[in-house]
């Protein structure tokens, strides 16, 4: 397959908690920073409720890892950790940030039920604020252009994930980035104590490398139809099987 220039796009990625965007989605992420693109991400609480590490050691490992993507880090003042919920509130602050970095692309949690609600509630307050910054006239997104995203994608956090109903699963090669998406998740020492996260996550993408023919792969999720210029692009896209 031919590596494609991401100069001059976007992304901008959404996660509850510090560690969530780097396991979910970590290694896409830094194949698209290698192709030029440039990346933000809001981080919408600094994990302090959770059993291991603290918010200040928390939040320099989140922006440890941002630096080793090359990417821009956020974390806004919501309920924190545990308290994510939907409400407009945090909906137009994510609008408001999406108007402000202007993505081609937007990632977030999966939405699926059985997972930590922050994961949940994230997932919809990303689906939702992308609609709302695309309105013309959002009461609340006053001051900032309109901005209408090319594709908001969803990540997997926990293992047990499977995306959503009605969500189309397609994966990306990420064979290139597996040392370096190994070395960003342990960025989250607190999270680390033992290997088994990071583990399962090299596991998983090397069990998905393996059905689709390339090493590693990073299965990721579109709510609407995925489309190819032709069938051409389809034969490109579709790496082997073994
Ligand atoms: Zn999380």
């Amino acid at each position: 397959m031919q590596s494609v220039d991401m100069t001059g796009k976007r992304i901008l990625a959404f996660g509850a908690h510090p560690d969530d965007i780097e396991f979910g989605c970590g290694a896409v992420l830094l194949d698209a920073a290698e192709k030029g693109a440039a990346i933000d991400l809001v981080v919408l609480s600094r994990g302090e409720a959770g059993t291991h590490g603290n918010r200040s050691v928390r939040e320099k490992e989140a922006m440890k890892a941002a630096e080793m993507i090359g990417a821009q880090v956020q974390f806004p003042s919501t309920a924190g950790d545990t308290r994510l919920r939907s409400d407009l509130e945090i909906t137009l602050m994510a609008a408001k940030t999406i108007r402000r970095c202007l993505p081609d692309f937007i990632l977030a949690p999966s939405g699926h039920l059985n997972q930590h609600p922050d994961h949940r509630e994230t997932s919809i307050i990303a689906r939702d604020a992308n609609r709302l910054a695309r309105y013309g006239k959002t009461p609340g997104l006053e001051g900032l252009d309109p901005h209408a995203t090319q594709a908001l994608l969803f990540y997997d956090i926990s293992s047990e994930s499977l995306g959503g109903d009605g969500m189309i699963p397609f994966l990306v090669d990420v064979s290139s980035q597996a040392e370096r998406w190994k070395d960003l998740m342990a960025c989250h020492e607190s999270q680390t104590g033992n290997l088994d996260y990071v583990d399962l996550q090299l596991s998983r993408a090397r069990t998905l490398g393996i059905q689709s023919g390339v090493r590693y792969a990073v299965r990721l999720y579109s709510e609407g139809p995925l489309i190819w210029s032709s069938l051409a692009g389809v034969a490109e896209a579709k790496a082997p099987r073994l």
